[in-house]
């Protein structure tokens, strides 16, 4: 197709110096990971994206500027790709996983310790590119978790956290109510807090690194149509506008759309669930609610968590439970009565003083859920050069700038950390009759 959205050269040219540079500048760490203190964010994210001098360059188009496809395209421009990042209604649209305002970073995966590697050295990176950004994507608000006992979860998690270095403080629940007097800790029979830990800003996150990745590459708003596998190697992408995207490959991170991209390898793979995102009103000038006052809390027993009240929006409340099955594109984001009423019985038991805080703001997004929460990260099983990037099984956020890397890295052919076999998109299907099952994304 014609090109009216190619950057003009000296644009790319300026990126490239500027992206040069801030590598240029720092250590190195190499990827796989090891374990760092997360203040050596711009040592480590200087090594693993040191641009690579290519002859030819590659060229790839990404479709889906979500987390997982907006940091693909970005760490693909890094290294000197061709890049064509696609989405159909564009970066930080409300029909996005990517687009809530606030995702929660933690480190505490439980036995799953890849993530607990992954999210620590997101963290990183997350700190690196804000500064280099100049836009305040982290809030250091610590996330506190609130255990009703010492499971096995709770024992993997901080075993996890203590083989990296990671650090968290062990608080008694008198603790907590003494540190936090607006969390009630019935229940509660200790706490941990990740100190490095907190959230970020999701839906800006999303927009800044597409605008990122337009400062090297383009971006286009198009609907990519699925290719219809008959060769080993797809030449060229169609969009719903008859138009063709030619390249030398393709990373198809399509959120909760894969499945209905490709019914016959993910139906069964990811389920598309809904769920409700409840913002409860604070009093007037009371500030217990934000952080630094409040941090961000998990609850593992209840499945219960939310994040502090920021940038004008009021406490968020939510759980974990995978919802019905969802349709991204038509499904009407309207939160239902019984989650508010749960809510709202949640929020007096643990945040007394909010008992009667009016609900302010509803919101409806969707896990892209495998059955057991791991991520798919995978070659297309018939084309050789498309990757498939997603099944973000509501935790994904926060690992955007970790699994970019590495998919970049794989695309491009330069090696480092291969997905390990449980994102393979055989790995796991759910069973015919179920829509979804009761694992946490925790
Ligand atoms: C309520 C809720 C709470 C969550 N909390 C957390 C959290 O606290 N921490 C955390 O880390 N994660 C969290 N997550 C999960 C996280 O948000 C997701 O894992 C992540 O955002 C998924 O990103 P994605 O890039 O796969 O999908 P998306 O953000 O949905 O991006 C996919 C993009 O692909 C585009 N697309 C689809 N099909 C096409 C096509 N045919 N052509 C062109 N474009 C197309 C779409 O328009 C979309 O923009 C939460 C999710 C939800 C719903």
């Amino acid at each position: 197709m014609s090109d009216p959205c190619r950057p003009r050269r000296g644009n790319r040219r300026r990126f490239l110096r500027q992206m040069g540079r801030a590598a240029l500048g720092l250590g190195s760490i190499p990827f796989p990971l090891r374990s760092m203190a997360a203040g050596d964010a711009r040592e480590m994210a200087g090594q693993a994206n040191a641009p690579v001098a290519h002859k030819n360059l590659p060229d790839v188009v990404v479709v889906g500027a979500g987390a997982f496809g907006g940091w693909t395209a970005f760490h693909l421009v890094q290294h000197r790709a061709r890049v064509t990042l696609v989405d159909a209604w564009g970066a930080g649209h409300l029909r996005g996983t990517s687009s809530g305002e606030t995702r929660v970073i933690r480190a505490g995966y439980g036995a799953k310790t890849v993530y607990t590697a992954w999210a620590w050295r997101a963290l990183a990176q997350w700190k690196h590119w804000e500064r280099e950004w100049r836009t305040e994507l982290f809030v250091p608000s610590g996330v506190l978790w609130l255990c009703a006992e010492e499971d096995a979860y709770v024992r993997s998690s901080l075993a996890a956290l203590e083989s990296l270095k990671i650090p968290y403080e062990r608080l008694s629940s008198e603790e907590v109510r003494r540190r936090y007097p607006q969390i009630s800790p019935d229940g509660v029979s200790f706490g941990y807090l990740e100190t490095q830990a907190g959230f970020l800003r999701a839906r800006l996150a999303t927009r800044t690194v597409a605008d990122a990745v337009a400062r090297g590459g383009r971006v286009l708003v198009a609907a990519a149509e699925p290719p219809a596998a008959a060769t080993a190697r797809l030449e060229r992408l169609r969009l719903a506008d008859g138009h063709e995207l030619a390249a030398g490959h393709f990373v198809l991170a399509c959120g909760p759309w894969l499945p209905q991209l490709f019914p016959q390898f993910l139906s069964q793979r990811i389920r598309v669930t809904k769920q409700d995102v409840f913002f409860f009103g604070p009093p007037a000038g009371d500030r217990r609610f934000e952080s630094p006052g409040l941090p961000v809390w998990i609850e593992p027993a209840s499945w219960f968590y939310g994040v502090p009240a920021t940038d004008g929006h009021g406490l968020k409340v939510a759980n974990d439970h995978s919802g019905p099955p969802f349709d991204p594109t038509h499904g009407e984001r309207i939160a239902s009565p019984e989650g508010v009423a749960t809510a709202r019985r949640y929020l007096a038991q643990r945040f007394p003083a909010l008992a009667t805080a009016p609900l302010v703001e509803t919101r409806v997004c969707q896990y892209e859920k495998t059955p057991d929460s791991h991520l798919v990260i995978d070659r297309h099983p018939h084309y050789e050069n498309v990757w498939i990037v997603g099944g973000g099984s509501g935790h994904g956020f926060k690992l955007g700038p970790t699994v970019g890397e590495l998919v970049a890295r794989q695309v491009l052919g330069l090696g480092g950390e291969a997905p390990p076999p449980e994102m393979r998109i055989g790995a796991v299907a759910y069973p015919e009759s179920v829509d979804s099952l009761a694992t946490s994304s925790f």
